[in-house]
């Protein structure tokens, strides 16, 4: 049995305006009971300029909704216009951020020697990286998404010592199930996430490896997310569209009821 505190993150992607955030964040809080939060950490990752009224609302009061960035420079600071630092983050008291989310690779051309860079300015912060992997679906079709995926979760991983390594959360996330409604199988996704876990045992060790959480993300709703999470590698999910309807959150962290 799993000592593992399953995650369930939403990304907002592009959407909700800060007065919109404070207004869903609320609706999650009120969902939201102590129980749900001993059982599940719940976290919501959001635009930039929402992280400020995000803050305060959790400061306040004392919710135990965690937040983060959707990204975040690899670079210290300095003339990256446009570009958020990792300092920034971690005095509005972020505690994760989304690094190689597959919409970034794909628009922004992110390889993952950039992800490696920006997992390295998260943990130089003290912020914790969720690490987005996957695979398109030519790869899969070819029978090459588990080559793949391990290859950029090598990539991302690069010369990141163990007492961080252990702390990260890796995100599973095939790029054709992302936003599309088709969902991985839930033994596909095991598959995955399974050899992303000896993968974590091949570059550091089993204990570390039993230690971090890896989610799966792509078409995530409350319909599918049980079958999902029964999958012994699965350790919470990474949930896009379905976030920003704080019902439908609300039931996917109540995955077990
Ligand atoms: C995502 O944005 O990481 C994601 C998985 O999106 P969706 O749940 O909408 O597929």
């Amino acid at each position: 049995m799993s000592t593992r505190t399953p995650l369930m993150a939403g990304n907002w992607k592009m959407n909700l305006n800060h007065l919109e955030a404070i207004a869903h964040v609320q609706k999650l809080a009120f969902a939201l009971t102590d129980k749900d939060y001993d059982a599940v950490e719940v976290a919501v990752l959001v635009p930039f300029t929402d992280l400020r009224s995000v803050q305060t609302l959790v400061d306040g009061d004392k919710l135990k909704i965690k937040y983060g960035a959707q990204d975040l420079s690899a670079h210290e600071s300095g003339a990256y216009t446009g570009e958020i630092s990792g300092a920034m983050l971690s005095k509005l008291k972020c505690a994760f951020v989304a690094v190689g989310h597959s919409e970034r690779r794909q628009y922004h051309a992110e390889s993952d020697e950039l992800c490696n860079a920006k997992v390295k300015a998260a943990y130089q912060h003290g912020l914790t990286p969720i690490l987005c992997v996957g695979e398109e679906l030519d790869v899969r079709e070819a029978g090459n998404a588990v080559a793949h995926t391990l290859a950029q979760v090598e990539g991302g991983l690069k010369d990141i010592p163990a007492e961080q390594a252990e702390t990260i959360v890796i995100a599973y996330e095939p790029v054709w199930a992302i936003g599309t409604g088709k969902v991985c199988g839930a033994d596909d996704a095991q598959e995955v996430c399974g050899a992303i876990r000896g993968k974590l045992a091949e570059l550091y060790s089993q204990e570390l490896a039993d230690k971090v959480r890896i989610q799966y993300g792509g078409s995530v709703k409350s319909g599918n997310v049980a079958e999902i999470m029964a999958q012994a590698d699965i350790d919470g999910a990474l949930v896009g569209g379905a976030s920003l309807d704080a019902d439908e959150f609300v039931k996917i962290v109540r995955f077990r009821d």
